[in-house]
């Protein structure tokens, strides 16, 4: 098989079989196809698309390029979360330690920043010393020891998604319901869970904007997962402005301590914590909704989650001081803060427009080699329904020298949309599937 000739095939509509998505993906993961080719037939596929039978089989093909842990010895139901990806989300950093209190075994593989969206391992490298290139000895022992691990993918854990993963962020290849199917259950295949809950963002922040096309993808990633004996339920939950009130690697750790301690935005807490419950249920350790949803109130509200965040983040090598004092977080070099042109309510916060301006700021990446800047993002002072006064600042950008802090500016003023009256806001629950 020449490869070119996958690529030709693909460009033309043509379906490509379990076995040539299987060789082309070995070969990829071997270093026999170069990025240049492996990214041409990445963009055919998103602009053919994948059918659920190659989904199916790139799936599979993912997760043989690497290890597959078997952690059933361990006991009880391994549950894990992954979102599809959203603006100033740091659900994941609050809500694994969070399930884990709760009663859950949460064996969590996260990926980094993909397009405007950031990525958890991203986030929580910025905690001094923190770890996440796992091996599956320190992952299975640190499973047992406090029941959560977040780790990435490694050269034999997954290793065709963190290529394709890197590949697919920097050549626009990443809103395809087929590759982020396969590039999500890849890894929670791969890792050993036994049960997974979606939280699949919609709207401008989102990868799909339309409630259609999210459910689409819900309905695909719930199918294929439990075609492979994941069980699998989805949320599907508001990206039109940026979750919480921070956008940026050490900030959004920072914000998420905030929540962890008690206090933080509503928006963030709400989600998290109906992510939780949705666990709990999936898990068997809570069987009625409202119940499940109380007792992740009272995981985060008593302490029990901080308490576990901290215990991860010791048994990951980093620094648990940050925990009372998030000053010891990387910080930007220089803050510039902004007005809003007019008085008024906000009205609009496009999500994606502020992601961008984040990639700006060097807190996301344009490129494969670009080194990021942990302390760097953007941190609003006001969100939609909020009022805003030209003569107070309802954004502040934190950035280092290597920022693009005009474009971002621009980026982030043409984000706001201020109007004389607030606006009805979508819920931030906008459906379950199935
Ligand atoms: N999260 C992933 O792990 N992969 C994607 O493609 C999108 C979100």
């Amino acid at each position: 098989m020449r490869f070119v000739d996958l690529i030709e095939s693909k460009k033309s509509g043509d379906s490509l079989t379990p076995d040539e998505i299987r060789r082309a993906i070995a070969a990829y993961v071997d270093g026999d196809v170069p990025d240049y080719q492996m990214a041409a037939l990445l963009m055919a596929i998103r602009w053919r698309g994948l059918a659920d039978s190659e989904t199916v089989a790139l799936t599979e093909a993912m997760v043989a390029s690497g290890d597959r842990y078997d952690l059933d010895d361990i006991g009880g139901t391994l549950v894990d979360k992954h979102s599809t990806g959203g603006v100033g989300d740091k659900v994941s950093l609050i809500l694994a330690p969070l399930a884990a209190a709760a009663g859950c075994t949460v064996p969590m593989v996260s990926g980094r920043g993909l397009g405007h969206t950031g990525g958890t391992l991203d986030k929580l490298e910025s905690i001094p010393g923190l770890r996440t290139d796992l091996s599956a000895t320190a992952f299975r022992d640190q499973l047992q020891h406090i029941g959560v691990a977040m780790g990435s993918q490694t050269e034999t854990l997954v290793p065709a998604d963190r290529r394709l993963y890197a590949l697919r962020d920097v050549t626009g290849t990443v809103d395809d319901t087929g590759l982020i199917t396969a590039s999500i259950l890849s890894k929670k295949i791969a890792e050993g869970a036994h049960a997974l809950v979606l939280d699949v963002k919609v709207g401008r922040g989102a990868f799909f904007h339309r409630l259609e096309d999210a459910r689409e993808l819900a309905d695909r990633i719930v199918a294929v997962a439990s075609g492979s004996g994941l069980r699998c339920s989805a949320l599907l939950t508001a990206m039109d402005q940026p979750l919480g009130h921070t956008i940026g690697n050490a900030l959004e750790v920072a914000e998420s301590i905030d929540v962890l301690c008690g206090g933080g935005p509503a928006d963030l807490r709400t989600v998290t914590i109906e992510l939780a419950a949705e666990m709990l249920q999936l898990g068997g350790i809570v069987d009625d909704p409202d119940r499940a949803l109380r007792k992740a109130t009272e995981c985060l509200d008593s302490g029990a989650a901080a308490e576990r965040f901290e215990l991860l983040v010791q048994a990951q090598d980093g620094d648990p001081r940050v925990l009372s004092n998030t000053g010891l977080l990387p910080a930007a070099t220089h803050r510039c803060s902004l007005h809003p042109p007019r008085s008024g309510y906000i009205t609009g916060l496009d999500a994606r427009a502020i992601g961008q301006a984040g990639v700006s700021l060097r807190a996301g990446r344009n490129t494969q080699d670009d080194v990021l800047d942990l302390g760097a993002g953007i941190e609003l002072h006001a969100k939609c329904g909020d009022q805003v006064d030209v003569d107070s600042a309802w954004v502040t950008l934190h950035q280092g020298p290597a920022a693009d802090v005009d474009h971002a500016t621009e980026l982030v003023q043409a984000a706001l949309t201020v109007s004389t009256s607030p606006n009805d806001q979508r819920p931030l629950i906008r459906e379950k599937r199935p």
